[in-house]
């Protein structure tokens, strides 16, 4: 027999919000920084992950992402991240936020960036069986126009894993403000990718900025999005038309201090019927990993079995590849979830 977090933890995953440099382990973090000579504001994992908000937050990770400079470091963080999420939470589809941008202020350019997160994530796939897609996150401190020649890149170099574009970081002013980036997008549609944008996630965010991603940019999905809320009418939309919604809980307990418990946010958008799945976002940066989202976030918001099977579902439901992985993903699901209902304490 096993407990109901146990239950939770081993529960089959996808997790479809999820920044490829926040895969990085802190120890290979703090080793690198030293290899290459960058300076943390401090080596102590305790005090390194410790922030006061967003914009703190935001400090650290571009620092981190100064340390993956070889084609090794970045193919080796790839194929460790998910064996780490494997055994931590039972990864099953992970899909990744790449920010071509921050490395190319570094001279890393964008095939030489993806190139071997592929390898790593594909040779993962090979020995793991965790399948993955990539979403190149479009850097909001950039300009429009560096947005529109991100996804010229993406075109130039197509890659059949390499499918969504999306938006990360805040706008130099602090906002999320998703609508500047309208043509990235148009041109990213017109040539079939899908799109997701991060939007009503801060404090200075609204329900405005989760309709502009929908209706402005046209987005497939939503990250974070939980100023939904403040705005009824687009909530009953939402849920109509199944908008998929990547939450990841205790980033919002890090960075909004939101406790964990059934009047959370991403709690009401469940029980409001929303589309929503459960991620890590920034796992190294926010101590966090999938088996605790779900075995203390979703616990603690007062989720059940059942409860937890559709969040993991949706996690299949939003997904950006292709249906006949998403068949193989509900059958593994479901074989899983027999077995773990079966085991299930009473
Ligand atoms: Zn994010």
């Amino acid at each position: 027999m096993i407990t109901l977090r146990d239950y939770l933890r081993l529960l089959p995953k996808a997790e479809l919000h999820c920044h490829f440099v926040s895969t990085l382990e802190p120890a290979r973090l703090i080793a690198l920084a030293d290899q290459y000579g960058v300076a943390l504001p401090t080596t102590d994992p305790d005090e390194l992950f410790d922030y006061d908000d967003l914009a703190d937050f935001l400090v650290a990770f571009r620092a981190a992402t100064d340390v993956l400079r070889s084609p090794a470091d970045l193919a080796q963080t790839a194929y460790d991240g998910v064996r780490a999420a494997v055994a931590a939470g039972n990864l099953l589809y992970r899909e990744y936020g790449v920010n071509p941008q921050y490395f190319a202020q570094r001279g890393i350019g964008y095939t030489e960036l993806l190139d071997p997160i592929r390898d790593g994530l594909r040779a993962a796939e090979r020995d793991l069986g965790v399948g993955y897609r990539i979403v190149i996150a479009i850097n909001r401190r950039e300009s429009a126009r560096a947005a529109v020649e991100l996804v010229e890149r993406m075109l130039e170099h197509p890659y059949p894993d390499v499918v969504a574009l999306g938006q990360d970081d805040l706008t130099p002013k602090g906002t999320e403000d998703p609508g500047r980036f309208a043509e990235a997008y148009a041109l990213a549609k017109r040539h079939g990718l899908k799109t997701t944008a991060h939007a009503g996630e801060t404090e200075t965010a609204s329900a405005e900025d989760v309709r502009v991603a929908l209706d402005v940019l046209g987005v497939d999905r939503i990250d974070h999005g939980y100023r939904v809320l403040d705005d009824p009418g687009l909530v009953a939309r939402v849920r109509e038309e199944r908008v998929p919604f990547a939450t990841t809980p205790v980033s919002t307990n890090v960075l909004s201090g939101w406790p964990l418990d059934p009047d959370h946010r991403i709690a009401r958008m469940i029980r409001a019927g929303l589309n929503v799945s459960v991620s890590t976002d920034d796992g190294v940066f926010f101590r966090t990993d999938l088996g605790r989202e779900y075995a203390e976030a979703l616990h603690d918001f007062g989720i059940d079995a059942e409860g937890a099977k559709a969040i993991a579902l949706a996690g299949i439901d939003g997904a950006f590849c292709d249906e006949d992985e998403k068949a193989r993903l509900r059958a593994d699901f479901t074989a899983g979830f027999l077995a773990l209902d079966a085991a299930l304490a009473p």
